[in-house]
Formats: structure tokens, C-alpha cells, sequence
């Protein structure tokens, strides 16, 4: 199996969960969100829980008090089961949650091993669950080379993901404008230059050491820095070709310290976000014009489903939009059918096509639609990837075909 499908599907899961948490509400400040780092000792986080425990005593509201109480206790009671947190560290969500008609319902989830590590601990107990740190870690995909620049200094780094990691720095022996008393003003001038040169020349030597390697997997290259810097270094050309060749593009940052680098990701921003959307549509590109003028386009779940069992589908297209479920019924006589439903709805009877036998809604197995099909993916080599409906063809796949395509290695006629 891929890490790469498994890290996608991972992804899927964590949002999903995530989903379901946003939706959730207290009906006071009882809502308990606690994100503990893979450094953090978890007897310290147990500590925590429990003077958070005692304070809760101090809480006016008797049934505020009980419910963070209740809360508290069941994450305890979760943290027994681990000697150390994961790899990533873990989120734990716990609180009675308002299920309409003045009801409640205590909901406890444990997150473990996030696609990216915890930065820091954070408590947090409110009316809403905190999932924007995690939703964060799940927005943006990919994988950028940073470069900030001006003629004093320069950093390199990496984006991954969300998050920022500072490499390497240089800073430059340039002189200032101003020349000393006895120097020829063309010599200066020229020694200046030759400076400049010599400093753009390390700079682009640090990113090529840093991001040649890895140019395969990137995503893209930001460079940064004040006019006319950031200019010239580009237009020079400095850095490999085949990194030249992926810049997405030049912005204006004021700071070339390691902060100027978090300033660069701002600032790019929207390509950032053009890039990611552009990833999705060329696939949707190429599903189209196999859908019209070719045989590799496969869509719906059953035709998809078939030809990911043979071995046949390429590139899984799913959208992020689908929210059903698969059930799956075997009849009496062993016949097996697969009916999708809203994620919301409750499992129906099922009369079996084949033979008329009426299996009971409790006997149907339930599944994401979407796992269930990554899964088969997974075991056949097939990348899966999710399409998001914030363009004209990524909506297309959800409205028309269902949210359910692929582009085929080989064309089966199903
Ligand atoms: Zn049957």
C-alpha cells in the first residue's frame, strides 16, 4: 500500500470526523477540545485534566458543571489507553451535545496522529468543539519552495502544507550605496555589482542544494523580497532551469528574516489557492475529453466500482462534496447488492433484485461511500483523487456523474 493513498485517506477520515464535530453545539461552555503535542508527557496532560476537573467545581450552573465534569472524566478515561501520544501527537473532543428538544448526548472522539504533528497544547472548553487547527492541517495540499530575498540577506525554506519551515540563511557583503573617500566611482560601482552578483549567486545556490532533490514532488517555487531584487534575481536566472521553470510567482515582501518567509506565503495566497484548483481541473480535463473522445472515462459507482476491482482504473476521480454511504445486502440465496444513501438517512429493506428476497434494514452493512471505494484503490494501485466543487468541471462531476468518476489504464467496455 502507498503512503500516499494511505496519508489521502487518512486525510478523508479526519475530515469527515471533523465535519460531524463542527456541527455539534453545547448548550453552555461545555464543550471540551484538547490538543496534546507528540512531546507533551501525557501524565502532565492527565494533571491538566484534572485541575481543570476541580476548577469546574466553581461553575455556577449546575448542569454546565456536570456536563464539563462528565466531559473531562470521559477524556481521562480515553488517555489510559496510551503510555505516550502518537507519532503526531492527538486531539481529544469531548461534551454533552444539543440533539434538539432541550436533549443532549455526550459525544467523545479521539483523533490520533494527524496528518501533520501538534504544534502546542492547546485546552479548550467553549460552546463549539475547536477544529480549526486540524481543518488548517487538512486545507492545502502541497509542497512549495520559499525563497526571500533583498541584497542584505536571504532565507530558504519550505511550505508543507500549512506550515512554514525556515532551512537556510545567507547575508551578503554587499556594500552601500555610499562609496569611502578615495574610490573611483566606476571601480565602486563595478566592486558593487560584482557583489550583488556573487550574493544572488549563493542565494540560488542554497535553494538549488535544497530544492534540486526534491523537484519532482514540489509543487512550485514563491520568491520573494522588495523591487528591484527579487527581479533581478529571477530575470538572471540564477536558480537551476528546472526550478526557474515551476516559480508560480514574484511578491512583495518587506522582511527577509525568517518572518519574511510567513509574509511570502501571505502574499501568495491566491496563486497558492489558483495552483491547488489548477492540480484538480486537469484532471477533470482529461476525464472530459476521454468522456468525448475517448474510451478511459469510467463514472457512477457501479461502472467505477467494476473496473477498480479489475485492476482497469488509473486515477480514481471522487468529490469532495459526496456524502452517502454504501450498504451492502446479501439476500437468502447469497445474492449481494449495493444500494448508496445520504449520509444522513437511516437504512431501508432491501428487495433483492435478483430474487425477490426481503433482507432487513439492520442486516445491510454500512459504509462511506468514499472509503469504501479508496479502499479498493488502494489494494489495486489506483491513485484516488479528490476533486474539489469550487470550479466549473469539479462541480460537473458531482452534479452529473454523481460525484463518482475515473480515467481508465485500459478500456474494458463497462
Ligand atoms: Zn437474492
Amino acid at each position: 500500500m502507498n503512503d500516499d493513498a494511505q496519508s489521502d485517506r487518512r486525510k478523508y477520515e479526519f475530515r469527515k470526523v471533523i465535519e460531524e464535530l463542527t456541527e455539534y453545539s453545547g448548550s453552555g461552555t461545555q464543550l471540551v477540545s484538547i490538543y496534546v503535542p507528540p512531546d507533551r508527557q501525557l501524565s502532565d496532560v492527565v494533571a491538566h485534566v484534572t485541575q481543570e476537573h476541580s476548577e469546574a467545581a466553581n461553575i455556577k450552573s449546575k448542569q454546565t458543571r456536570t456536563a464539563v465534569q462528565d466531559a473531562l472524566t470521559s477524556i481521562k478515561d480515553r488517555l489510559r489507553y496510551y503510555d505516550n501520544p502518537p507519532e503526531n501527537g492527538m486531539v481529544l473532543f469531548s461534551g454533552a451535545i444539543n440533539t434538539g428538544g432541550g436533549q443532549t448526548d455526550m459525544v467523545t472522539r479521539v483523533l490520533e496522529d494527524p496528518p501533520e504533528p501538534i504544534q502546542s497544547f492547546i485546552y479548550h472548553c467553549d460552546s463549539d468543539f475547536l477544529t480549526e487547527p486540524l481543518a488548517e492541517m487538512l486545507g492545502d495540499k502541497g509542497l512549495f519552495g520559499l525563497v526571500v530575498l533583498d541584497r542584505r540577506e536571504a532565507n530558504v525554506g519550505w511550505l508543507k502544507g500549512k506550515r512554514i519551515e525556515a532551512v537556510k540563511s545567507a547575508s551578503s557583503l554587499v556594500p552601500g550605496k555610499q562609496r569611502k573617500g578615495g574610490q573611483s566611482a566606476q571601480r565602486f560601482a563595478r566592486l558593487r555589482l560584482e557583489a550583488i552578483d556573487n550574493f544572488y549567486q549563493e542565494v540560488a545556490g542554497m535553494a538549488n542544494d535544497l530544492f534540486v532533490p526534491k523537484r519532482h514532488e514540489m509543487d512550485g517555487v514563491l520568491v520573494g523580497g522588495p523591487s528591484p531584487t527579487k527581479d533581478e534575481f529571477l530575470d538572471g536566472e540564477y536558480l537551476h532551469h528546472e526550478l526557474q521553470d515551476i516559480v508560480i510567482g514574484k511578491f512583495d515582501v518587506s522582511y527577509t528574516d525568517e518572518s519574511g518567509l510567513s509574509d511570502l506565503v501571505d502574499a501568495a495566497g491566491e496563486a497558492l489557492a489558483e495552483t491547488e484548483m489548477m492540480k484538480d481541473k486537469t484532471q477533470m480535463d482529461e476525464f472530459f475529453k476521454e468522456l468525448h473522445q475517448g474510451e478511459l472515462a469510467t463514472y457512477g459507482f457501479d461502472a467505477t466500482r467494476q473496473n477498480l476491482i479489475m485492476g482497469a482504473v488509473d486515477r480514481l476521480l471522487l468529490s469532495e462534496d459526496l456524502r452517502q454511504d454504501v450498504v451492502t445486502y446479501v439476500c437468502a440465496n447469497d445474492h449481494e447488492e449495493r444500494v448508496l444513501i445520504n449520509r444522513r438517512k437511516n437504512t431501508t429493506d432491501h428487495e433483492c433484485e435478483e430474487c425477490g428476497d426481503v433482507v432487513p434494514a439492520g442486516d445491510g452493512t454500512r459504509e462511506d461511500v468514499i472509503e469504501h471505494l479508496m479502499a479498493i484503490a488502494e489494494q489495486r494501485g489506483t491513485e484516488t483523487k479528490l476533486i474539489s466543487t469550487d470550479f466549473e468541471e469539479g462541480e460537473q462531476l458531482m452534479n452529473a456523474f454523481g460525484g463518482i468518476g475515473g480515467i481508465l489504464r485500459y478500456s474494458t467496455g463497462i
